[in-house]
């Protein structure tokens, strides 16, 4: 996905980003030093043009691929990878719904207007509470993770005297993300109903899988309607045919449900986990592969299994804001480490780490980083970008080369923070969490504000 843009630096970086001759740095026609005058470091800047035309691209895409074998999509965007009130906006502007997994990302989707018909919830333990407000706000389908949530959503269902439109979470055995998808026979996660079948004991008849009595279950109770089968198999996937796998097994499941109780669910849900290029060099997957792949890969099941084709629906949540959004830190101190090997690691320090960017930490999350504030000769060395926490986990780019005269006050973007970076932040070490500015055509806009020591102190009792 080269944008093929005249000073565009290619991926990992947002489509508004341009080195000028100067060798500073602008997205969207905002320098970076003006960004950071204005609203300081670190500053978790987002390229709305991008956010909207990857957006636009994915709901395009599958469009595309899935009306030309006669079924439809609908695109949710996943709101945990970012969702502040206005990217909800942007997202449904763009013809995307939006998917939330707490009672705190559902109001945010419901105050930016998205109507609750165009909302999901998901969650395998929701509270009364998020299910009572789902409920209320008429949203549009809660995604159902166990057996106890069916009796649950069909009582607070059932107390208002609404029919809930639910969906059932399955795993089918197909666990994908990196590079690579593996299929396993069994399941030992926390998410959704298992399609496979529990042994049988002892030469007596196997039982029915979870997600089949999960389903069966559904269908005999009038509070609840089914909408549909739901499966997401993982995240940061680079190669689609584990969508495709995971597709079919729904479809069967589907199917094996019609010829026991009649009921052919209209709709079939195949997740989120869309990758994207974090390292110069890397290929994102490409929407529109995957799209005509998974496809080409339904109608041909649909085909063989004797059923119509589902209207199919999408969860993209990196794909969408990943990409378009970067995180701008000060440098503020340089400390050359000699290694085992003799070799030199330069540890350059920056304002922020693990509270705004935990991915290192929790996955070793690869990053890439460079000086963005001023052009530089210098030969490039070995360096670690490290935070200014107190733990030595604290790694925002484990290896990238920078140029040799990096040094205090330098400003340093590290793209490809758009997901998970804000969404996942945290105030250890009473770090206050940045802000996320929007920019697009030459402006600058907060849609999140910074936090202050004093909103921190405000909720210490004392
Ligand atoms: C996390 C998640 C997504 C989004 O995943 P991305 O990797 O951000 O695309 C979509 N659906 C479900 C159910 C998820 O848990």
């Amino acid at each position: 996905m080269s944008t093929g843009l005249p000073g565009h630096p290619g991926e990992p970086w947002s489509r508004g980003v341009r080195r000028r001759e100067d060798g500073s740095v602008e997205v969207a026609g905002v320098d970076v030093h003006d960004l950071v005058a204005e609203h300081g470091t670190p500053v978790y800047v987002l390229d709305e043009a991008d956010f909207r035309a990857r957006a636009r691209g994915y709901r395009t895409a599958f469009e595309t691929a899935f009306r030309a074998v006669g079924s439809d999509v609908d695109v949710y965007y996943a709101g945990k990878a970012l969702l502040t009130v206005a990217v909800a906006r942007w997202a449904r502007e763009e013809g995307l719904r939006v998917d939330t997994a707490s009672g705190g990302e559902l109001a945010v989707a419901l105050r930016a207007g998205v109507p609750g018909a165009e909302i999901g919830l998901h969650g395998n333990n929701k509270s009364d509470a998020e299910i009572g407000r789902a409920l209320d706000e008429g949203v549009g389908r809660i995604i159902v993770d166990s057996l106890v949530e069916v009796e649950r959503v069909a009582r607070l269902a059932g107390e208002r005297g609404v029919v809930a439109p639910v969906m059932v979470r399955v795993t089918t055995g197909v666990h994908a993300g990196g590079h690579e998808y593996i299929s396993t026979a069994h399941e030992d996660q926390k998410f959704g109903l298992s399609i496979a079948a529990p042994r049988g004991t002892e030469g007596g008849p196997a039982g029915d899988s979870p997600a089949m009595a999960a389903l069966l279950d559904v269908v005999v109770r009038p509070e609840l309607h089914l909408l549909g089968i739901h499966s997401h198999i993982g995240s940061q996937i680079l190669d689609p045919s584990g969508f495709e796998v995971a597709a079919r097994a729904v479809l069967e499941l589907r199917a094996e449900l019609a010829a026991r109780t009649g009921v052919l669910v209209d709709e079939v849900d195949i997740g989120g986990g869309y990758g994207i290029a974090y390292l110069p060099g890397e290929v994102a997957l490409d929407p529109e592969r995957v799209a005509k792949d998974v496809a080409a890969a339904v109608d041909a099941a649909a085909a063989e299994l004797g059923t119509p084709l589902p209207r199919f629906s999408i969860e993209p949540g990196r794909a969408i804001v990943g990409p378009a959004g970067l995180t701008l830190y000060t440098v503020g101190t340089v400390k050359p480490v000699t290694l085992d090997d003799g070799r030199v690691r330069t540890y350059v320090s920056v304002d922020g780490g693990m509270s705004d960017n935990i991915r290192p930490a929790l996955y070793e999350a690869q990053y890439h980083a460079e000086v963005v504030g001023r052009a530089s000769d210098a030969e490039p060395v070995l360096a670690r970008v490290v935070g200014k926490h107190c733990e030595s986990g604290d790694i925002v780019v484990h290896e990238v080369r920078l140029p040799g005269d990096v040094r205090a006050g330098d400003l340093l973007a590290v793209p490809a923070t758009g997901a998970y970076g804000r969404s996942m932040a945290s105030n250890y070490n009473m770090l206050t969490r940045p802000p996320v500015v929007a920019v697009r055509d030459g402006a600058s806009r907060v849609l999140v504000r910074r936090e202050t020591v004093e909103d921190l102190l405000a909720l210490d009792e004392g």
